[in-house]
Formats: structure tokens, sequence, C-alpha cells
């Protein structure tokens, strides 16, 4: 009798080897043969196309490592990769990004169309987000021109080596109600540098 079933059918067309072969791809390509986890879903890994478990950092889990953070008031540096100009840089969804913008973005919110956001301090690569504020075209060529008359002054706050206040003295000086006399005397300056002081001419920077 002449083989007519679909099994012999295929060994005689395709060869049941190669058959074989292209299956167990296949299945080695599928998540069929991972174990299986709750709480992740297999998703393709795009340089390899093959399935992986385990679940995508997302752009926030992905940030934070790469900022060196320290104090409220220290600048935060970008310790990953930075475009020539000397901000940070990270990589989303096929874009690179401003890593100071992202930090904003992420702890404070949204940053309205057309605004820049500019540094308080000197530092690009700086991401704390207290040390941004949010400015338009023209606030962005006034703090540039600023920043570069800045550029050949002496370090300012506690960076300054003739800097007698900290940040902790500026604001207990900020705080306090006694006469600007008193805290002169207490904190081994002149009167008019608590006047500056609290009148934020100087230690502008700090937020409170
Ligand atoms: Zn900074």
């Amino acid at each position: 009798m002449i083989m007519t079933t679909k099994w012999h059918k295929l060994i005689v067309a395709g060869g049941l080897r190669a058959r074989l072969a292209k299956w167990a791809i296949q299945w080695w390509r599928s998540p069929a043969h991972l174990p299986l986890e709750v709480d992740s879903m297999p998703r393709k890994d795009p340089k390899t196309g093959r399935f992986v478990f385990g679940k995508e950092l997302t752009l926030e889990e992905r940030f934070w490592p790469k900022v060196d953070i320290r104090g409220f008031d220290d600048c935060w540096e970008w310790i990953a990769s930075k475009i020539p100009a000397g901000y940070g840089q990270i990589h989303n969804n096929g874009t690179m990004l401003r890593a100071h913008r992202v930090a904003w973005e992420l702890m404070r919110g949204p940053i309205p169309k057309g605004l820049c956001l500019l540094h308080h301090c000197d530092s690009r690569a700086c991401v704390n987000p207290n040390h941004l504020f949010l400015g338009t075209k023209a606030d962005n060529m006034a703090d540039m021109e600023a920043k570069g008359r800045r550029r050949s002054a002496p370090p300012r706050g506690v960076n300054s080596p003739n800097a007698k206040l900290t940040n902790e003295k500026v604001r207990a000086i900020r705080l306090s109600t006694l006469p600007q006399r008193v805290l002169a005397k207490m904190h081994g300056v002149h009167q008019s540098t608590i006047w500056t002081v609290k009148h934020r001419k100087s230690w502008s920077w700090l937020a409170y």
C-alpha cells in the first residue's frame, strides 16, 4: 500500500530531521522552556531576539544609580555619559535625554513647553533638583552671560576660602529674630554680611 497519511507526506516532502530541527529552534526561542515567574512577563530582548524573563527597568530605576547623590545643598554629579557641553545624558525609548531635565521631571513634574531648565550652581553635570530652576529663553541668555562673568570670579559659598559662614549658619541667621548686630557678633562677621544674607543678596542659592 502506498503511504498516504499526513505524517508520511511530511517525511517525504520536507525531511523529518530538518523539521525537527526547526521545531527545536522555535521551542528554544519561545518562552515555553523558561521557568514561570509570577511577577514578570516574558519580553523579547531586542539585541538577541530571545525571550527573557525579568522586569525591564524603568527610566527612574536606571536614572538614580547614575547620580552621585549627596546632601540637600550639594551638587549631585551625573557619573554616566555626558554630552561635550557637559550635561549628563540618558537613553530612553530611542532618544537621548538631558539628565538634569529628567531629574526635574522625576521629582518636580513635567517641564512646561518653551521653558528652559537652568542651574543655580555653575555645574552642568549637576542634577540636584534644588540647584535647578525653570526660566524662559531670555532668562537662559541672561544666566549664561552671568555665568560667563562669574567664571573668573572666586568660588562662592562654603567653597570660598574666605567663607566664615556655612549652610547651617546661614539658615540659622535667616530663621533668627535677633538683631543683626547681635548675629554679626555671634558669627564673627560684619553686620552688612548679615544684612546681605537676610535679604538673600548672598547665599541666594540656599532654598531656606
Ligand atoms: Zn549643583
